[in-house]
């Protein structure tokens, strides 16, 4: 039985009802993290530590290097001391920047007291292309997205689709394909496109981001099974988030937003 748990649902600032991003995929031979924003403080609950039992292989998926996705990187000596841990950046194929050069410079002094090699951690940089990979005897693919920096989506077997800071891209349906679960970013409503005083808004958001209506849109195309919403924006109320689930569920009946800490069975 895999399982997902959402540990960071909110994007750019945490708050204290959402960390920033960072996401599980319980499988039985492997320990599946997509990104490690403050969300991955989580860990540190006494309820999430069977999570990293040491006999599951722990591997990190990044999707681009913006802090709200990559702070917790500093975070990992505190639950995973003397653990190894495969850190799977995106290459540079997807970025066009190098991968282990820009990890190492999010972990060193003067910002960190050691380096990403210095710290009681056994992390190994192996960063991931478009196409396709096998990684704990699960197939895990990579796909380009479009955001202010180029981000990787990441496909693991039939189970799940975790996109995250991206445009909406029609290929992510293709890319998403009856997959069972698609986790998508969703920043705004959608609604600020029909109204003349907020088009800007929208015009504005969909260079880097997705609405939640657009969200809905590629989970329904894709035929996936459902769709939660996360990267949720900390400056608007929960009274607007549930007016972006009324708007992707008029869509896609099928979607959900997630507390940080919930779980689902897949
Ligand atoms: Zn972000
Ligand atoms: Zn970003």
């Amino acid at each position: 039985m895999s399982a997902f748990t959402l540990l960071g649902s909110g994007g750019w600032i945490p708050t204290p009802r959402r960390e920033t991003t960072c996401a599980l995929l319980s499988l039985p031979q492997a320990l599946f993290i997509f990104d490690a924003g403050t969300g991955l403080s989580l860990l540190l609950e006494e309820k999430f530590r069977r999570e990293l039992e040491p006999e599951r292989e722990i591997h990190i998926f990044l999707s681009h290097y913006h802090l709200d996705h990559v702070a917790g990187l500093v975070y990992l000596p505190a639950m995973l001391k003397g653990r190894r841990v495969h850190l799977h950046p995106p290459a540079a194929d997807i970025t066009g920047i190098d991968p282990g050069a820009t990890v190492a410079e999010l972990v060193r002094k003067p910002f960190n007291p050691t380096s990403l090699e210095e710290m009681p951690v056994d992390i190994t940089v192996e960063p991931l292309g478009e196409g396709c990979h096998d990684i704990a005897g699960t197939q895990v693919r990579a796909r380009k997205q479009i955001h202010a920096d180029a981000s990787a989506a990441w496909r693991v077997d039939d189970l799940i689709v975790f996109a995250t800071d991206t445009a909406a891209d029609l290929g992510t349906a293709v890319f998403a394909e009856d997959v069972r679960l698609l986790v998508h970013e969703a920043w705004i409503d959608g609604i600020e496109e029909e109204d003349p005083a907020t088009e800007q808004i929208a015009r504005e958001a969909y260079l880097a981001h997705t609405s939640a209506r657009q969200a809905a849109g590629l989970a329904k195309d894709a035929h996936a099974g459902r769709l939660v919403m996360c990267h949720l924006s900390p400056v608007r109320s929960p009274a607007y988030h549930r007016q972006m689930l009324a708007s992707a569920r008029s869509i896609f009946p099928d979607t959900y937003i997630m507390e940080d800490g919930e779980s689902l069975a897949l």
